[in-house]
Order: C-alpha cells, then sequence, then structure tokens
C-alpha cells in the first residue's frame, strides 16, 4: 500500500489519544486541497502487515485510529486489510475520512463500511465555513456506523463546543515539522504569521503559510 505517515498519537482528529494513518495518493483533486504531498501515489509503499506490526506498541495506549489521506478508498484492497488486522488486534475504534460521496461509497465498498465506526466524507470545499467537529468544510457529512460510532461523535462534539478545533503539530527528528488536524479559517495564516515572527519559515504542500514570511 501506499503510505503516507503513521504518528501516536494524535489528538485533532477525533476524541483522545489516536494512532493516525494517512494512506498516500488522491485523485480527487479538490481546489485548495491542504494536504497535496499526499495525492501522488508512489511515495512510500510498506505492506498493511508492516504497518500493523509498526502501530502494534502503540495499540494498548490508543483510545482509537484515524484512517485519513490522500484517499483511503482508492486502495480498497488496503483498506480492508488494514481494517481487518485492526479488529484482529483488539478492535480500536476507527474513524475514516474520504473525499468520496457518502453513497458512492456505500454502494461499492459496503464490506469495508461495515468496518467502520464513524465516516467523514465528501469533497473538501473551501469555500464553505466549517460546521461541526472534524470537518474540514460545511459540505462534508458523518456518518455513525456504530453504537460505539455515535458515542465518539457525541465526545467529538462535546470537545469542539467546548474548545473549538485542535491542531496538532509534530516536530520530526530531522527537524522538519507537520501539522495534523482540519485547520479552521484563517488558522494556517494566524500560524504562519506566528511562526514567522519566531524566524521560522512555514510551507505548506499548498503554498506558503501567513502571506509575508
Ligand atoms: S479528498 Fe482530501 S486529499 Fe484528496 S484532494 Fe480532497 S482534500 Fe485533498
Amino acid at each position: 500500500m501506499g503510505l503516507s505517515r503513521v504518528h501516536f498519537p494524535i489528538s485533532a482528529l477525533g476524541p483522545g489519544r489516536r494512532i493516525g494513518i494517512w494512506f498516500q495518493g488522491c485523485s480527487i483533486r479538490c481546489p485548495d486541497c491542504m494536504s497535496r504531498d499526499t495525492w501522488v501515489t508512489a511515495r512510500r509503499k510498506i505492506t498493511v502487515d508492516a504497518l500493523l506490526e509498526s502501530i502494534a506498541p502503540w495499540l494498548s495506549e490508543a483510545d482509537g485510529v484515524t484512517i485519513s489521506g490522500g484517499e483511503p478508498f482508492e486502495q480498497p484492497e488496503a483498506l480492508l486489510a488494514l481494517l481487518q488486522g485492526l479488529r484482529v488486534a483488539g478492535g480500536l475504534p476507527v474513524l475514516t475520512y474520504s473525499g468520496f460521496a457518502y453513497e458512492f461509497l456505500r454502494d461499492r465498498h459496503h464490506q469495508t463500511l461495515s468496518m467502520l465506526d464513524v465516516l467523514i466524507s465528501e469533497p473538501f470545499e473551501s469555500t464553505m465555513a466549517v460546521s461541526a467537529p472534524l470537518f474540514g468544510s460545511a459540505n462534508q457529512r458523518v456518518t455513525c456506523l456504530t453504537e460505539r460510532g455515535t458515542e465518539l461523535w457525541r465526545r467529538a462534539e462535546a470537545e469542539w463546543s467546548e474548545r473549538g478545533g485542535k491542531l496538532d503539530l509534530i516536530a520530526e527528528s530531522d527537524g522538519s515539522i507537520w501539522l495534523a488536524g482540519v485547520p479552521g479559517p484563517g488558522d494556517l495564516d494566524r500560524l504562519g504569521h506566528r511562526l514567522g515572527g519566531a524566524g521560522i519559515k512555514a510551507l505548506t504542500s499548498a503554498g506558503r503559510l501567513g502571506g509575508t514570511i
């Protein structure tokens, strides 16, 4: 499978401390996508078994798994195998993002949906302001597919109404930093200006942050 990155803990993409898995490759090409580095398909290849092995040490500490991308459903066999492996490994609640419409996924990926707890679907529309927790834009839809998915979403809504959105800023050992989460309108520019004030130039795969830095 094509993998962009994997990280634990992630706190900005669902309640609690979560394992974040980002698939590599997306052909949907939403205008203003902030994850353009995940569009190409051949960045890093890994077997699903190797991925499961790499996250195994985190499973006992994690509250859940969030799968994003890239577009996870463009690697349907790998996504299904990953979900099956996660279930065998303890069955943590899984929240998955997709840029496809819910009806498209329901008609073509029934078995995969049956293994998810929460699905956030639909393409990113940058002109539609965020209206719910964990959404990139207001047109997106949440589908709770299990009872614990409904509970997960209740927790996400409670956290969102209490403190709004959240971003994780992650520093790698090579000195690079990256963001996990769903930035609200203007968040990236504000972050870029703050980093610029500290003498740090920040770029996204879609362009420079913060305008003047
Ligand atoms: S589906 Fe996600 S990764 Fe793909 S273009 Fe849209 S926002 Fe970007």
